[in-house]
């Protein structure tokens, strides 16, 4: 339907008069409830219960209706947008008519809690645009700072809100359930109807119509934990095809409403990171990265910059326009060290604040492969662009299990099914090394200089720091990588940061922890000379590319030819990667021992308790046999 153009009232229309005949069309779109499933050991057992949102009763009161944008900030493939219209729209209409669409700022967010002043300004130009797409409908953006839950309330009384809409959450990522659980609280006492859809993956997470746990038999904990397994479950549903995106809301969409002086000049996006409050209930020292006017206003060098406009001009760039780099692209095979443009399609800051839509990626990367010429070769997922976004599926389905079983457990070691318990060491000095990209290793260190300064490394530069910190060289626990990178990425995402955290530190996934990037060799192969390093740790510059990936092996006088005094310039390396490579080594195999024998006493006591011998070992807590379940 939205590929032959479809026109967005005409859809709506479609959508409000047949909603049987469209939803095939919508299919996981239609259904509203629903955040996170809980987890049953068997269907016999429990059944599946789902956290219910006040469904959006067309009888509720009438008034107007709001979109409540929090990721999910475009307009194009955004069911709950779309539907906040279909309420208001003119002949269908059991409201007053008038729509608005809020974003609140809210420093307490996954997004912003802990973010970079680079990541913030991203943001911050994200909401701009999106004001000025809907300006464009003769709309605009509400823009309030706050706590949600007290801002809302405070708009819907002001505004004469009875109706609410917003992109799902599924993750169940914390702060979001919480932030939720309360709104919906806050809506039921004012009478305000929510309801809301499930647009951040390519399928719904949960136990909506076509969900992936609504395709396992609606228990979180038995989705598929390798990528070859979600692919498999991916074909059956709907033989494997990805719902269409919807199309942007047209310029005749929005109502016409009644000029109101005093509202047009409030509610106005924010122009400044420091506009943006301090987050509530937080000390300075628990706060990720802190900036003040002055950080603030030094120019930074963003490797994007935030809006959908932008992000749908970077897939037509990255994707549309290179058919054939598209169909034939293989992830492994894409450099790392790239100086000039990026060897991949950075999609991903806009992915993670949902400024384009998977779905939308996902057909662009279909129509792209069509085109290409029939003698270029076609990659296949996983490492094709279709792959990587079934990776991206594929994580957020793991945070969404993982919570289901334990909530707030994503993110974390402990509680985490997904997770093995690894002894990490903590050592401040270390981690502040690592973090400030003084190691000494200037493949390690320019990776870093790069994240500071761009907000974005390559994967497989994040592949090489996050091994060097955690099981490779430094032993720190994957949980504070993490949580650096949670402040430091403009794409930072819940899901995809703590699964590839705990992939690369061996602690979930991938457990080859006999294989270790080296620090040193990993990327001598592939950029000879150090142009990468060249670029990022510019102290090294002059160094021949002999001694480039190792400073400390050149005598006194190459090094002060080149300019570098070692210890001054340039740090010694902080750790032996030889010596501590190895140690490590022997200290995951302890860790792995003893998940081994962890676990084989967990069956042994669940056998002699099924055997009924009552004079057995204490019962383990249930999350240890579904840990064992799920492994
Ligand atoms: P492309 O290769 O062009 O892929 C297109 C899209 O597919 C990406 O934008 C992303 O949404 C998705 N994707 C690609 N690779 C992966 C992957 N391995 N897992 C899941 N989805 C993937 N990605 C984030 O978006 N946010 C993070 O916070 C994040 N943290 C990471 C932490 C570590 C330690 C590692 C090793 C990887 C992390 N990644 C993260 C995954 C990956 O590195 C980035 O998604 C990718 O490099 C982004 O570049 P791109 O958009 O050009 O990717």
């Amino acid at each position: 339907l939205v590929s032959i153009g479809t026109t967005t009232s005409a859809l709506v229309a479609l959508l409000l008069l047949f909603p049987s005949f469209t939803s095939g069309f919508l299919g996981s779109h239609q259904q509203s409830s629903t955040t996170i499933t809980r987890v049953g050991s068997s269907p016999r057992h429990s059944q599946i219960s789902t956290v219910t949102m006040s469904s959006a009763s067309k009888s509720a009161a009438t008034g107007a209706v709001m979109h409540w944008f929090r990721k999910g900030l475009r307009l194009h493939d955004n069911p709950a947008l779309l539907h906040a219209l279909s309420l208001v729209d003119e002949k269908n209409s059991k409201t007053s008519g008038a729509i608005y669409p809020v974003y609140v700022v809210d420093p307490n967010s996954y997004q912003l809690l802990k973010c970079s002043v680079m990541r913030a300004n991203f943001i911050l130009e994200c909401v701009k645009d999106l004001d000025n797409s809907l300006r464009e409908r003769g709309s605009r953006l509400y823009v309030v700072t706050g706590d949600p839950v007290e801002e809302l309330p405070k708009l819907w009384t002001e505004l004469g809100i009875t109706h609410m809409t917003h992109e799902a959450d599924e993750t169940g990522e914390p702060y979001a359930v919480q932030r939720d659980a309360h709104v919906k609280d806050a809506a039921k006492k004012a009478g305000v109807s929510v309801i809301d859809f499930a647009s951040e993956t390519l399928r719904p997470l949960g136990n909506r119509e076509g969900g992936y746990v609504a395709n396992v038999g609606g228990f979180a904990n038995n989705i598929p934990t390798t990528m070859s397994s979600f692919q498999k479950l991916l074909s059956k549903i709907d033989r494997g095809s990805v719902p269409l995106p919807l199309e942007s809301p047209g310029k005749d969409s929005f109502p016409e409403q009644a000029a109101n002086d005093s509202l047009d000049r409030k509610y106005r996006p924010l122009e400044h990171p420091c506009d943006i409050p301090w987050p509530r209930g937080y000390s300075r020292k628990e706060i990720g990265p802190v900036w003040d006017r002055k950080t603030a206003n030094k120019k930074t060098s963003p490797i994007v910059k935030g809006g959908e406009s932008l992000a749908l001009a970077q897939l037509q760039k990255t994707v549309t326009a290179r058919p054939d780099w598209t169909a034939s692209f293989e992830k492994p095979k894409t450099s790392c060290t790239e100086v000039s443009s990026p060897s991949t399609t950075v999609l991903s800051p806009y992915l993670s604040i949902g400024c384009i839509s998977p779905r939308t990626a996902w057909h662009a990367v279909s129509d792209a492969n069509a085109k290409a010429k029939s003698k270029t070769s076609r990659s296949k997922p996983p490492v094709s662009v279709h792959g990587q976004l079934l990776w991206r599926d594929f994580n957020n389905l793991i945070a969404h299990s993982a919570n289901a079983q334990a909530p707030g457990s994503w993110g974390q070691m402990q509680n985490n099914v997904y997770c093995r318990d690894i002894p990490w060491s903590s050592d401040p000095a270390l981690l502040t090394a690592w973090k400030e990209g003084r190691t000494g290793y200037p493949w390690i260190d320019a990776c870093m200089a790069q994240l500071r300064t761009e907000g974005w490394i390559h994967h497989l530069g994040r592949h090489a720091v996050a091994c060097f910190l955690t099981r490779g060289d430094l032993w720190q626990s994957w949980e504070v990588g993490a949580e650096f990178f949670e402040g430091e990425l403009l794409d930072a995402d819940y899901a995809l940061n703590n699964f590839n955290w705990l992939w690369l530190s061996c602690s979930g996934f991938f457990y080859q922890y006999f294989r270790c990037y080296s620090p040193v060799a990993f990327q001598k192969k592939n950029d000879p000379n150090g142009n990468y390093i060249r670029k990022w740790v510019p102290e090294l510059a002059e160094l021949p590319a002999k001694y480039i990936y190792e400073p400390w092996t050149a005598n006194i006088s190459i090094l002060k030819k080149a300019g570098v005094k070692l210890g001054v310039d340039y740090p010694r390396p902080i750790v032996d990667h030889t010596v501590v490579s190895k140690e490590n080594m022997s200290k995951m195999k302890l860790a792995y021992d003893a998940h081994k024998n962890a676990e084989a006493s967990a069956k042994k006591s669940k056998g002699k308790q099924t055997s009924g011998d009552a004079s057995g070992p204490p019962k383990k807590k249930a999350k240890k046999s579904v840990q064992k379940k799920l492994k």
